[in-house]
This record gives C-alpha cells, sequence and structure tokens, in this order.
C-alpha cells in the first residue's frame, strides 16, 4: 500500500484569551493510502472537520506535520508550489450552499478554479471541459446556466463536487457531505463519489459524525474523540473487533435492523457530556466517560499502539498485551 498522506503527531490549538487554549486536534498520527477512503468519525467538536482542514493546509498547524506525496504541507513555499498543492488537495463540505457563490452561475464556479489554476487554453476548452463536469456528475448544460438557489441540496452537492474535481485533484476532504441530505439522496451522492473514486484514483478523506454513514463507504476508519484518535482499522475489522470502550458505545448505539438480535444485545448508555477541549481531562480524554476506566486512566495518557496487524487503539487495557 502506497502512502499518499503521513500525519505526524499533528496539533492544532486556538487561542481563546490569554489562559485558555482549544485543543482541537491534540496529536493525531495515521497515514492515508492512495485510493482508499478512510472515514473520519466523532461527534460533532470532536476535532474532526479541524483535522481534514488542518490536514490539507487550509489551517496552519501549532504541531507536529503532514506530509502529501513527500513533501510537507506546512512548510514555508512558493507561492507556485502553494498553488499546485491546493490544486491538488480539494473539499466538499456539508452544506453546499454556503460555499457556493449565489451570485455566480453554476458554470462559473466550476470554472474557476480551471481559471485559476489555468487548465484551459482557450474559451471553448474551458466550456467543454465544465460540460464534461457537469454530465460526470449526474447534471446538463442546461444546469451551468442557472444559479445555486435553483437547486435542490443533493443538486448542489453535486455542484460542489463538479467544482472540486475540476482541477484535477488527488485527494478530497469530504466533511459531512451527505448528513445534511435525506436519506434517498445520501445513497445517491456516496454512489457518485465511489465510482469518481474508482475512475479516477481518487483519495478520500470521508468526515461523518456517525459510524454507519461511512461503514459501507470507508476502507478504513479512525474514531477521534476530543482532538485524538481512540482508534483505527479496517472498516470491518472495527465493526467485527471494536477495542476502544468509545467505540464499542458508538456501536452499540446503532440501531440493528434484526429485532432479535438488537433485543438481545447490549447497550452502552455513556455517562455525561464530552468535556470541553478547552483545559481537557488529565490521562486518557476518555476517563470521564469511560465504564472501565482505572486509576493510571487519569494519570497517563494511553499511546497509540498497534494491538492487532493494522488495528491501533490508545487504551491502557491494550497496553503490553499485543
Ligand atoms: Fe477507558 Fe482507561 Fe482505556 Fe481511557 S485508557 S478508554 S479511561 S480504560
Ligand atoms: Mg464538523
Amino acid at each position: 500500500k502506497e502512502k499518499l498522506i503521513e500525519i505526524k503527531d499533528l496539533k492544532r490549538y486556538f487561542k481563546i484569551d490569554r489562559k485558555n487554549i482549544l485543543k482541537a486536534v491534540d496529536g493525531l498520527t495515521f497515514d492515508i493510502f492512495k485510493g482508499e477512503t478512510f472515514g473520519l468519525v466523532g461527534e460533532s467538536g470532536c476535532g474532526k472537520s479541524t483535522a481534514g482542514r488542518t490536514i490539507m493546509g487550509l489551517y496552519q498547524a501549532t504541531g507536529g506535520e503532514v506530509v502529501f506525496k513527500g513533501a510537507s504541507v506546512h512548510e514555508k513555499k512558493s507561492k507556485k508550489e502553494l498553488k499546485e498543492l491546493t490544486r491538488r488537495m480539494q473539499m466538499i463540505f456539508q452544506d453546499p450552499y454556503a460555499s457556493l457563490n449565489p451570485r455566480m452561475t453554476v458554470k462559473d464556479i466550476i470554472a474557476e478554479g480551471i481559471d485559476i489554476h489555468g487548465l484551459a487554453k482557450t474559451k471553448e476548452e474551458r466550456e467543454e471541459r465544465v460540460l464534461e463536469l457537469l454530465e460526470t456528475v449526474g447534471l446538463n448544460a442546461d444546469h451551468g446556466n442557472r444559479y445555486p438557489h435553483e437547486f435542490s441540496g443533493g443538486q448542489r452537492q453535486r455542484i460542489g463536487i463538479a467544482r472540486a474535481l475540476a482541477v484535477n485533484p488527488d485527494f478530497i476532504v469530504a466533511d459531512e457531505p451527505i448528513s445534511a441530505l435525506d436519506v434517498s439522496i445520501q445513497a445517491q451522492v456516496v454512489n457518485l463519489l465511489q465510482e469518481l473514486q474508482h475512475e479516477r484514483g481518487l483519495t478520500y478523506l470521508f468526515i461523518a459524525h456517525d459510524l454507519s454513514m461511512v461503514k459501507h463507504i470507508s476502507d478504513r476508519v479512525g474514531v477521534m474523540y476530543l482532538g485524538n484518535m481512540v482508534e483505527i482499522a479496517t472498516s470491518e475489522e472495527l465493526y467485527e473487533d471494536p477495542l476502544h470502550p468509545y467505540t464499542k458505545a458508538l456501536l452499540s448505539a446503532i440501531p440493528i435492523p434484526d429485532p432479535q438480535v438488537e433485543r438481545s444485545r447490549e447497550r452502552i448508555i455513556l455517562e455525561g457530556d464530552v468535556p470541553s477541549p478547552i483545559n481537557p481531562p488529565s490521562g486518557c480524554p476518555f476517563r470521564t466517560r469511560c465504564p472501565m476506566a482505572m486509576e493510571i486512566c487519569s494519570q497517563v495518557k494511553p499511546d497509540f499502539i498497534e494491538h492487532k496487524k493494522d488495528h491501533w487503539v490508545a487504551c491502557h487495557l491494550f497496553e503490553g498485551k499485543n
């Protein structure tokens, strides 16, 4: 497996005031392989969007680094290098409407990147490319002359996808791209993303707040809690043999269609709320809600270890047992 992105102890803090620092991302280490979909899940406020933006270089890192195709994302670059980097890494948003300029036609929205990066030599070539992109995402030439407000949520997401594709990226951060859509539309957008991935060899970081949403689309899944990665495994492995108490709790909250299985299984209810990322708990970030917490958990932050092959976890229950 070829690594496209290496994330090493990545941190992103926000200074709130003189005394308080919000630790949105507090030391993530993982790789994203070329051509895979890496699902990143966690409750809202766990830092997954900030992680996505910092990985892309949209936010400066407070610490650690991101290596994309062998080059550091956060290192100072020439204008030309920076432009090339922003072409290769694109983003799709939860609310495409907020990210589409309401005064621009869809055609111009899609062509913006083509113009910035000089990807079409003539006006005809530009037109041709836009038309191709519209068709690729299931829209047509007529749609190109209209404005964002004339479209449904699902169509707007298609426009957002076309805009991202326009510059031929390698890597796309999809930040909750289907969370705001009707369930019937969600599958269509997921299918489109998967088709595009196969055709173009794209790599995705797919962010979601719900484990059931990333199950089918992801090759591997990472679970975040309070700015930290608590577990990473292949999609099947994570659902079959979750290790971290937080992952177990998240999985136990997903309803199972079979009523007999549903009735017999144990549901893990977590006490309390997610603590604030401002002055987070000492030791394990999950300890204030963990049903398994031990003495050591309040004192020592668990390391992120490979407990089984390709299955990583940060929890004292598994330390020294692999
Ligand atoms: Fe729970 Fe301790 Fe493991 Fe944290 S390290 S998840 S508190 S058992
Ligand atoms: Mg978010």
